[in-house]
């Protein structure tokens, strides 16, 4: 009999991660999980699922003890810029993001893996090339010189680098994807963790048409918005790949006005709301995916449209709204 291809998902609990095992299982992968916690909104499909704390060494050796085919590292102390960008978060999100990545690569390389993902972000840009909202910088080689505007970006810079350099030294078939905005149904959508295609589907579906929903600054900024379909296709290609390992970028590049995304929501909703624009956490002024690597060396690039992937996210919130369902969000601390 043939046997199974293995693989372990680091953050199956979370929203790309969880979608990433049902992907994989689909393919017919036998699949461990493991996170702080168990998918919130749906029961994980993975074979074996283990509750742990990725920081602990101890821990990582256990469930990292075997020669997996292929490892997804995609646990990291995250957020939107509700959590990023407060400056609140910050010394956590470094601390636990790069405990959880030394621990990992280190058990892949010793355990022999054959190859492994990491989940990198559009967020180690530099700040100074996306001041402009209609013309931002983001092609895979204008991370250099760095100048990540959050400390979010500047550990998941060091931990491509981190990555690379058991690549170099070890050998270890090394993945890395700069993802851009990843959105859809099942994930975070309320709690303070959630990014603006989540919110503002909440923030619409509760409001009552011909009233008002709040915004974190003019609206201007801009940004593009990945399905998260698309998103699972680029990981799968990129981990497929004969010999080409990033960093890339996977995202769209149908950039949108803040304001233009809140107002397509609305459309979807049937709603007519005012928008009023408040003091936030922002972000960068622009940003959108440059898809010029990832067409040539993959010769493939996002394609959904923006509204479709909207729709499908907003009836999702929108039905657990109506449905007034309670979630356990689990816990980091
Ligand atoms: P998510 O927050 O939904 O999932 C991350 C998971 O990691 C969570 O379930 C969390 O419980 C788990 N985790 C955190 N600390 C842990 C620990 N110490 N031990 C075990 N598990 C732990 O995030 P996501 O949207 O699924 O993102 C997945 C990865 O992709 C992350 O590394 C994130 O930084 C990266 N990324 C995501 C986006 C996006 O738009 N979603 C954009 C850029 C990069």
């Amino acid at each position: 009999m043939r046997k199974l291809k293995t693989a372990l998902v680091c953050g199956d609990g979370g929203f790309i991660g969880a979608h990433l095992v049902k992907q994989l299982k689909m393919e017919g992968f036998w699949v461990r999980g493991v996170d702080l916690k168990y998918p919130p909104f749906a029961s994980t499909k993975a074979d074996d699922f283990i509750i742990g704390d990725l920081r602990d060494k101890d821990l990582v050796w256990n469930v990292i003890d075997q020669n997996f085919d292929e490892v997804y590292q995609l646990a990291a102390d995250m957020g939107g810029a509700g959590f990023i960008f407060t400056g609140n978060n910050d010394a956590d999100i470094m601390h636990n993001s790069a405990l959880i990545n030394l621990n990992v690569v280190k058990a892949c390389c010793v355990r022999k893996v054959k190859k492994v993902f990491y989940s990198s972000s559009a967020c180690i840009y530099p700040e100074h090339n996306q001041m402009n909202p209609n013309d931002p910088l983001t092609s895979e080689e204008s991370a250099y010189p760095a100048n990540p505007d959050s400390e979010y970006g500047w550990e998941k810079l060091f931990s491509e680098h981190l990555f690379l350099a058991f690549k170099k030294n070890y050998e270890l078939d090394v993945r890395i994807a700069r993802f851009h905005n990843v959105f859809g149904p099942e994930g975070t959508w309320i709690g303070g963790r959630e990014k603006a295609p989540a919110a503002f589907c909440r923030k619409i579906a509760e409001a009552e048409d011909g009233t008002m929903i709040e915004m974190w600054g003019n609206g201007n900024q801009t940004r593009s918005f990945l399905y998260i379909d698309e998103c699972l296709i680029g990981i799968r290609k990129l981990m497929d790949s004969a010999d080409f390992f990033g960093p890339v970028n996977i995202g769209s590049n149908e950039m949108v006005p803040i304001n233009q995304l809140a107002e397509m929501i609305m459309g979807i909703a049937g709603k007519n709301l005012e928008i009023k624009h408040i003091e936030g956490p922002l972000g960068v002024q622009g940003r959108t995916s440059d898809n010029t690597l990832i067409k040539k060396k993959l010769n493939w690039e996002p394609t959904a449209s923006l509204k479709d992937g909207l729709e499908k996210t907003y009836y999702w919130i929108n039905a657990r709204i109506q449905d007034n369902v309670n979630h356990d969000y689990g816990s980091i601390n």
